[in-house]
């Protein structure tokens, strides 16, 4: 088994920057499982299911298979085969995604593909249970938050620097709104695992938050 690390936090909290960094630092594989969600999202949204249809998004499941390859060390996610990468940011695709990852059956479904990622290589790895449930014996376990204002703030300014018009009152809404779906759903809610380390990185930037969580690494 190699190197095991985990990052927990919510939406907007800067966990795949900072885990792109400290991947790219040590020569770790980063393995972002949010966009695992992402990807089972698309073959709902495909299939024309609604977030409120938990048993037919339970029966989808089956006929659904995510894979992830690295290309020039950059995670594709696969659906039945084919690359569906640069559909995951849609703004549809994550709200599906959000609304879709309670169900116990879609967890299942991506628990196995994320513990054998984990078993095979160094892993840094991102996500919302993986200190508490998919990786409870990783190496260093890092809870990274920020607050709801500079979470905003940042998605609004990473928006607007793309032209996409937006309103942050709206993003500030939508950010509380995950956050709460994450936090109190049953199965694997979002929350910080004993042995983690809490960084909260409102007034840091993402070089100090890396730095912090290499220092970590034995
Ligand atoms: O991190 P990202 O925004 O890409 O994740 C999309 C959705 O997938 C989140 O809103 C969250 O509900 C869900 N998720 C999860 N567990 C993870 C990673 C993501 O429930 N480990």
């Amino acid at each position: 088994m190699g190197i095991n690390i985990a990052i927990d936090g919510p939406a907007g909290a800067g966990k795949s920057t900072i885990a792109k960094l400290v991947a790219s630092k040590k020569g770790y594989i980063y393995v972002d499982t949010g966009a695992m969600y992402r990807g089972l999202a698309i073959h709902f949204l495909d299939k024309g299911i609604r977030a409120e249809e938990t048993e037919k998004i339970i029966e989808a499941c089956q006929s659904a298979k995510v894979t992830i390859r690295y290309e020039d060390g950059v995670q594709q996610v696969y659906l039945n085969g084919r690359n569906i990468t640069s559909r995951l940011r849609d703004e549809e695709v994550g709200n599906m995604a959000s609304k879709s990852s309670p169900v116990p059956e879609v967890r299942a479904k991506l628990l196995e593909l994320q513990q054998g990622l984990a078993r095979e290589q160094d892993v840094i790895m991102d996500g919302r249970d993986i200190g508490t449930c998919v990786l409870p014996d990783a190496d260093v376990k890092v809870y990274l938050t920020a607050s709801v204002e500079t979470r905003a703030k940042r998605r609004f300014d990473e928006l607007t620097e793309k032209g996409i018009p937006c309103d942050l009152k709206e993003i500030e809404k939508d950010i509380a709104e995950r956050d709460e779906r994450d936090m109190t759903r049953e199965t694997a809610p979002l929350k910080q695992a004993e042995d983690a380390v809490l960084i909260d990185s409102s007034h840091m930037t993402a070089d100090e938050v890396a730095a912090a969580v290499t220092a970590l690494i034995p």
